[in-house]
């Protein structure tokens, strides 16, 4: 029968849980804004900023007068602030297949040395909304940087980038380094995003070589919350920012974003009211302690070479070189591997086998539930996501099935219970040495809860899988949280399964516990998780998502002018006009394959895949220039002008195809040989 200091063990271990998840929340709960006038980063004095700048909150992408006018007011707050803000019109293309006009405005606030520190945010929003977010937080920011650092002395040039047509491809970041005098002073970069209107301002995307930026971050942020797995997630995700654009040049860069409520992104409600005015304190309080950190440092002798880093709880991080991981991870499987040694009485075949069928078991087990739950959910409402807006009782559902899935499983293998502790440590380990290998970002994950059980189970094996449990839970449960509001309860299977994985070493602490009871909760978890069919799908906070929709005029009229047609040695150049004549600001390009394409230049900018549709953003009236080099000018080109806005209804997309080459070649307008250039 039951003993009592077992029966307390499995209560020790659910307080434990119970502990992780409420430091995780409180974790993820941004500091309370600072009022106007603190002595470091104020996100009331930012508001008041990006209220002025965003004025009546319509959508402002590039190449729209409500553009113009959010960078005509961007200009006047940074000339207040002290700076001298300067315009930069360029053309550019970037590889993403998006060509256009963009005005970057920048700030150069010399320093003793050269190199420079870099701040950049895009100035564009999105066509579906007022992007208060997303980037307007960034922008009201940076303008407050500028207005502190103006007055601060500081051996690093700092260089503040507004960058225009972000969401077009990046536009303004490639503009910047293909054109601007002041792209090779740039040493590091930091970059403000968006992808959510509320909680805490996260580190989710750094380039190659940024780990000592990141590193002499930590030093400066009061809760540094960096993860150097949240960049193996991020590449695995199909998203561009201008860190992307930072990347392909080879400077390092760390990015910042908000990302909770995400489902006011790229909406209508992405407003300055929708913005948490904590969460643009985070965010503030991240890109000031970047400046402080690196206001000083010698970046042009910045040391490189990877780190590994994970925060614990936003208290500590942690941190080493990418390449101990392996060594730290054997050292883990050798200390557990001790451990085993010293308990090896308890050890045997049987309680080998023991230790890997519960975890597979947990594993596969939770992942079914969660499967289960959702699959049912999603017949029973006949809707693909029935939790969109309250998805509170199917996560209490799926954890605490997943809960009494570990208590039982720790039932079943009571007999085996203090090898099993023992067999788990040695096998956490193991896994996590062929992790380092392969995807070392992850091993931590399981190689410093194993070396703790391992090395606390020498008291004894009970304290071991508790002091194991309470540092998985600390480790595993901020992750679950930021995974869940990345990828929404859609990932619920994958959640459960790792739900799972940080709970293993609570199996032998629950295995005490009575199992009819423990199967009992089950049900009780289920029906909670059906209660969601109770609540209405959507609600004011998460509306229905309507996205923005790509409208064409009828009566599209894009032109080509001042053709040009020509023999050279690679092909015929074609030469011209493209524009618009009503005036749309926006030109989509088409180009057959069968043309044989070349090479293409707009405005004397070489398009990067001219084969594939390029978007033409920011045309002026007077229209882009082109020439081209093509095998077959008879070859018609597709293309429309288009001006874009939200609409409910989708409406058809169509496309004016040209044909008018073919009347070049074949003679109403002769093609002129090479030797007469064209007018
Ligand atoms: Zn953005």
């Amino acid at each position: 029968m039951s003993s009592p200091p077992s029966r307390s063990t499995a209560i020790a271990a659910l307080v434990c849980i119970a502990l992780g998840m409420a430091a995780t929340l409180w974790r993820f709960t941004p500091q309370a804004p600072q009022p106007v006038g603190s002595k470091g980063f104020s996100a009331e004095a930012a508001i008041e900023v990006l209220g002025r700048i965003l004025a009546d909150e319509t959508p402002h992408p590039i190449g729209t007068p409500a553009q113009d006018a959010v960078r005509q007011r961007l200009m006047r707050e940074l000339t207040e602030a002290g700076a001298e803000p300067e315009e930069r019109r360029d053309f550019a293309c970037s590889p993403l297949g998006a060509c256009g006009w963009t005005n970057n405005i920048v700030v150069l606030l010399p320093g003793s040395r050269d190199g420079a520190l870099m701040y950049s945010c895009h100035t564009d929003s999105a066509p579906s909304g007022p992007g208060a977010s997303d980037d307007g937080a960034a922008v009201a920011i940076g303008v407050e940087l500028v207005r502190h650092w103006v007055q601060t002395p500081h051996e690093n040039s700092l260089i503040f980038l507004f960058d225009e047509g972000e969401e077009t491809g990046l536009l303004g970041a490639v503009a910047f380094l293909e054109r601007d005098p002041l792209a090779h002073r740039v040493a590091a970069v930091l970059n403000l995003e968006a992808r959510g209107t509320a909680g805490i301002s996260q580190m989710f995307e750094t380039s190659a070589d940024s780990s000592w930026m990141i590193s002499a971050w930590i030093g400066h942020a009061s809760y540094p919350f960096a993860n150097s797995l949240s960049d193996l997630v991020y590449d695995t995700m199909p998203n561009y920012t201008d860190v992307t654009v930072w990347e392909w040049f080879g400077i390092p860069a760390a990015n910042f974003a908000l990302t909770e409520n995400s489902q006011y992104y790229h909406t209508d409600m992405d407003t300055i009211e929708n913005l948490d005015p904590s969460s643009l304190q985070s965010h503030g309080d991240n890109a000031w302690a970047m400046f402080e950190a690196l206001g000083s440092v010698d970046l042009d002798h910045a040391p490189l070479g990877e780190l590994m880093y994970f925060d614990v709880l936003g208290l500590v991080v942690p941190r080493w070189p990418a390449a101990w991981t392996p060594w730290l991870a054997l050292g883990g499987f050798l200390l557990s591997a001790a451990a085993g040694w010293r308990g090896r009485k308890d050890l045997g075949l049987q309680s080998g086998f023991a230790a890997a069928g519960a975890w597979w078991l947990a594993i596969l087990l939770s992942a079914a539930w969660a499967g289960g739950l959702v699959f049912t959910l999603q017949a029973l409402s006949g809707q693909r996501d029935p939790w969109a807006a309250h998805g509170l009782p199917l996560a209490v559902g799926i954890g605490l099935g997943t809960l009494a899935i570990v208590g039982l499983i720790g039932a079943l293998t009571k007999s085996v219970k203090n090898a099993l502790t023992l067999t788990m440590a040695m096998l956490t380990a193991a896994f996590a040495v062929v992790l380092a290998v392969f995807v070392p970002a992850v091993a931590y994950l399981f190689a410093v809860p194993a070396a703790v059980a391992a090395v606390v189970s020498f008291s004894s094996p009970e304290r071991g899988a508790l002091a194991g449990l309470a540092v998985a839970v600390a480790l595993w449960f901020p992750l679950l949280y930021a995974l869940e509001v990345a990828l929404g309860l859609d990932a619920a299977i994958a959640l459960a399964a790792a739900l799972a994985l940080g709970l293993s070493f609570a199996i032998p602490l629950l295995a005490e516990l009575p199992w009819q009871r423990v199967a009992l909760v089950l049900p009780v978890a289920g029906l909670c998780a059906a209660s969601t069919l109770l609540f209405p799908h959507y609600s004011d906070v998460v509306p229905e998502r309507v996205y923005g929709q790509e409208v064409l005029s009828t009566g599209s009229e894009p032109v080509l002018e001042n053709l040009a047609l020509r023999a050279s040695e690679d092909g015929w150049r074609l030469s011209g006009t493209l524009r618009s004549m009503r005036g749309a600001s926006e030109l989509i390009l088409s180009i057959d394959e069968r043309a044989g394409i070349d090479s293409l230049l707009l405005e004397a900018s070489p398009v990067h895949d001219p084969q594939r549709d390029i978007a033409i953003v920011g045309v002026p009236p007077e229209g882009i220039r082109f020439e081209a080099v093509l095998v077959d000018p008879s070859v018609p080109w597709s293309f429309a002008d288009r001006t874009r806005r939200e609409d409910r209804e989708k409406r058809p997309f169509t496309t004016v195809s040209w044909t008018g080459f073919e009347e070049l070649v074949t003679g109403t307008a002769a093609p002129l040989p090479m030797a007469e250039a064209s007018p």
